[in-house]
């Protein structure tokens, strides 16, 4: 009998999955058969913009992270699909940070080429997941129809993405704060904060940027409250890094040191859960979000049970194109052309990476960590090949570009490690960029 896989979500992950075994179906090679359920209507998982927040429309919780003028924060260079180039889709060179919208039709463009929808089947919710009598039983929900059902598989790709769930902090004094309190995961519009002083909560990539994009549409100023090590950026004037919050008092921020302000709203930015309720506990992965989680041998398989995987939930760096060498690699395991080692050895292997990852002292060396983990993959795999020590120069660049100038790293250019193209400069800078459609990037 044909294997079954189910790959659950059609993010930039499960997509990946699915152009991975497509390819190997256009080269000949017999492959299982395939379903993929969503439970958007539409495909690309986060890129997928929605204005809702909290439920969706059949009381789903909404997957969406993503907020208006969210332009890409890393270079796009370093994203690139190695089979499914920038050139290839837009048919010129572009600038190196595009807008959310301009990398939603990079990612489906590649997926539409592939006619890779007809594998999925949108506005379907998987339910639970659970391993008997050596298959999985996968229980899903159509919402339109309003119908559950069960159907058995013999492998699962878990590639629902961990930054949908958000961790609740807890402050004294939140309860009375008179304005208005959100997690980012509930952010869309900077405009609301316009005028006003805001705090920002937390010290990493979504503190950051929420930050620079309040800034960008108007907040009288943005106050960002740090827990261990301040960001450290040159901020301009407008926005300050402070010690963490301590309490409320009314509109008052206390913090650490003993400063405190004055503030109309707040955004929490502390960062995601690693979150599946459908997934029978023990085959459930439980980590924080890290490099190299627990219990994946190669990142991917749950190593009690490695026809389970998972793709896509390192901390990210690299994220398209290492999302496509997972998929390679889940791919030719399921195929049989790759065999995994005993239990033992795997649980070796990720211990030898996990210690590595424990010495990292900076993030220059987390970027060669997450290299070396996509090379280990793609050196055993047929995924076209990619300057991959040259994508590491330009996150090294990025960096520095950041430390420069938080405002002005956007309007660098970089050369794809795919295609040698010089990226263009774009036309207007980002900090003066506010409208972030397609037609407006591309200059249409
Ligand atoms: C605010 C924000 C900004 C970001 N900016 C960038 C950036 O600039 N550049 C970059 O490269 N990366 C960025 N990222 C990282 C982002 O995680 C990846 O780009 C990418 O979206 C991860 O893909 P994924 O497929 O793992 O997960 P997701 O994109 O989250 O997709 C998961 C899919 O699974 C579906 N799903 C979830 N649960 C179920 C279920 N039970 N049943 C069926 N379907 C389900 C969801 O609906 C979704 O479609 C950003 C992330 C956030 C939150």
């Amino acid at each position: 009998m044909t294997p079954r896989v189910a790959i659950i979500g059609a993010g930039p992950c499960g997509l990946s999955q699915l152009q991975a075994f497509e390819q190997a179906r256009l080269k000949g090679a017999d492959i299982p058969e395939i379903v993929c359920f969503e439970k958007q209507a539409d495909w690309g998982g986060l890129w997928n913009y929605t204005w809702r927040t909290g439920l969706d429309e059949y009381g789903e919780p909404v997957h969406g992270s993503m907020y208006r003028y969210l332009w890409s924060n890393g270079p796009k260079e370093c994203l690139e699909f190695a089979d499914y180039t920038f050139d290839e889709h837009f048919q010129r060179p572009i600038p190196s940070f595009p807008p959310r919208e301009v990398l939603y039709d990079y990612i489906t463009g590649r997926a539409k080429k592939n006619h890779l929808r007809r594998y999925i089947r949108f506005s379907t919710v998987v339910r639970q997941v659970e391993f008997t009598e050596g298959q999985f039983r996968v229980r899903v929900k159509d919402l339109v129809a309003d119908q559950e059902r069960v159907e058995t598989f013999d492998f699962v790709v878990v590639a629902t993405g961990h930054f949908s769930i958000p961790n609740l902090p807890k402050f004294e004094g939140i309860e009375q704060f008179p304005g208005r309190v959100l997690h980012s995961h509930d952010f869309r519009e900077a405009r609301e904060f316009a005028g006003k002083d805001l705090l920002v909560v937390g010290s990493s990539y979504s503190a950051e940027d929420i930050a620079l994009q309040t800034y960008k549409y108007g907040a009288k100023s943005v106050t960002i409250s740090y827990r261990t090590a301040p960001m450290g950026f040159k901020w301009p004037e407008g926005i300050e890094e402070v010690p963490l919050l301590t309490k409320l008092e009314g509109k008052v921020a206390h913090f650490q040191d003993g400063s405190s302000k004055k503030v109309d709203a707040i955004v929490f930015c502390v960062g995601y859960q690693h979150n599946f309720p459908f997934v029978e506990d023990s085959l459930r992965l439980k980590t924080k979000n890290r490099l190299y989680p627990g219990s994946l041998y190669k990142g991917i398989f749950w190593m009690s049970n490695p026809k389970l995987m998972y793709l896509g939930m390192q901390d990210q760096f690299y994220t398209f194109s290492m999302f496509d060498v997972q998929a390679w690699y889940a791919r030719d395991v399921m195929l049989g052309r790759i065999a995994l080692p005993s239990y033992e050895e795997m649980a070796a292997d990720i211990a030898h990476w996990q210690a590595r990852e424990e010495s990292l002292a900076n993030p220059f060396e987390q970027i060669d960590f997450q290299k070396d983990y996509i090379v280990d993959l793609a050196d055993q795999v047929d995924y076209p090949s990619c300057d991959w020590e040259l994508t590491t120069e330009l996150f090294k660049v990025w960096e520095h570009d950041k430390e420069q100038s938080i405002l002005g790293y956007r309007d660098k250019v970089f050369r794809s490690p795919c295609t040698g193209t010089e990226a263009t400069v774009h036309h207007t800078p980002w900090i003066e960029a506010m409208d972030d459609s397609l037609a407006s990037f591309l200059g249409n």
